[in-house]
């Protein structure tokens, strides 16, 4: 099947991503991916995820944001196309609340604007809102959403046209480090062979990579669009993207922007998944039911019936920050586990650092947070 400069296993919003990153780089590059690109069964499916600048998970990804949302840019132009919304973001919590805290830490710390605001204030700018009296929110303005199917499409498009080769519907079985080069075999059938390779396979990685297979835990997420009670409260215009920190549990959400209804899903984990070839699927009415429900106090404007629904793999770490790096044992391979929830928003810059690592050796953005000896096991390579 040839000999390629670099390959890319998997090609979610990460491994496209780094394909079209190295593509642009003037390397050989294919991609491979076992199902169709933009499929359901992984993590960057679905019409929309969260932007934010803010990281209430640690200040140190607020300038990798930075980069990244600059990289979003630069796809947009390339490629013709309008991915990204600006609607600001509303973090809301009782007093004490992790996320307000986590917000306002890294707003702090790099000089974002950010506005704090009580239940009435966030009720006034945002009528779509209910929070309980004596919450705190704030708001960041440069927050949005990302239209996520459109983003892998124009990272396909962009990395096709700098001459990348996709291989579609063909799953690697095996990774087989070799003195000339690493041997990819696909359907346990064919091979082909690569100078560096990167991968990028979600919910599937631990499989691949046995040495990273016990710090991953797969979780089945599910997401509900609701019908709004009062569509022009829950327009992009009038409704930022959200997320709802209660003691209960944790919500995230973004207004209507295409007519489906508002979009809303738990944070929280949901169940383990063990196998995920089928996990993505499945009947999800009674819980999208039961976040109408929980949702309805907070936000009336979204407490319509139930449009639809969704799921979606988590991929997470046990500190939920990712794990990227090269290989321990071999530095022609680079590793990326870019999910615990909230890594979509990267995708434009982690493309360039993958592409950084597996052609340099090193990436000139800080990923120390994310170094992969915390999840690496050596008894299991
Ligand atoms: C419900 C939900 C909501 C989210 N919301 C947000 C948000 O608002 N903001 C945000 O920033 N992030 C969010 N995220 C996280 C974000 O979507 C993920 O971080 C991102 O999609 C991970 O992409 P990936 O390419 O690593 O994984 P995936 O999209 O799963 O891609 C992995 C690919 O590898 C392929 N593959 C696996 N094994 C093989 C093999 N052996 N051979 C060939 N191909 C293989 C798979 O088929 C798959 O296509 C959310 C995630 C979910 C599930």
């Amino acid at each position: 099947m040839g000999t390629f400069g670099a390959a890319v296993i998997g090609l979610g919003v990460m491994g496209a991503s780094a394909l079209r990153a190295l593509a642009a780089r003037g390397v050989s590059a294919v991609g491979i991916e076992q199902f169709t690109p933009g499929h359901a069964r992984g993590s960057s499916h679905g019409e929309s995820r969260i932007f934010r600048l803010a990281y209430f998970e640690h200040p140190a990804y607020v300038p990798l944001a930075l980069a990244a949302r600059d990289a979003w840019r630069r796809l947009e132009r390339e490629t013709g196309t309008s991915l990204f919304t600006a609607t600001g973001i509303l973090e809301a919590g009782p007093p004490g609340s992790a996320i307000v805290a986590g917000s306002q830490r890294a707003a702090a710390a790099h000089g974002l604007a950010q506005e704090t605001l009580d239940a009435a204030e966030a009720a006034r700018r945002f009528p779509a809102f209910r929070l309980p009296a004596g919450w705190q929110a704030v708001f960041q303005p440069d927050a949005g959403f990302l239209r996520a199917e459109a983003a892998v499409e124009a990272m396909l498009l962009a990395a096709g046209r700098n001459g990348a080769a996709i291989l579609s519907g063909r799953r690697v079985s095996a990774i087989e480090p070799g003195r000339d080069g690493v041997r990819i075999v696909i359907d346990e059938a064919e091979a082909l062979a690569a100078e560096r390779v990167v991968v990028c396979a979600g919910p599937w990685l631990g499989r691949l990579v046995p040495g990273l297979a016990g710090a991953l835990t797969v979780t089945r997420q599910t997401v509900g669009w609701f019908a709004p009670a009062n569509p022009a409260l829950v327009a992009p215009d009038a409704m930022p993207v959200f997320i709802l920190d209660a003691s209960d549990d944790t919500v995230y959400g973004f207004p209507d922007f295409c007519g489906s209804g508002v979009k809303a899903a738990s944070h929280r984990p949901g169940a383990t998944v063990r196998d995920p070839d089928d996990a993505a699927t499945g009947d999800a009415e009674a819980e999208v039911s039961a976040l109408r429900d929980w949702l309805a106090p907070y936000l009336p404007a979204a407490a319509g019936a139930v449009r639809r629904s969704s799921r979606c793999l988590y991929t997470r770490t046990a500190d939920e920050h990712f794990a990227i790096g090269l290989h321990p044992q071999d530095r022609r391979i680079v590793l990326a586990s870019a999910c615990s929830g909230h890594g979509f928003k990267f995708a434009s810059i982690l493309g360039e650092v993958l592409a950084e690592l597996a052609l340099d050796g090193a990436t000139r953005h800080d990923i120390a947070l994310f170094a992969l000896g915390r999840c690496w096991n050596e008894a299991k390579t």
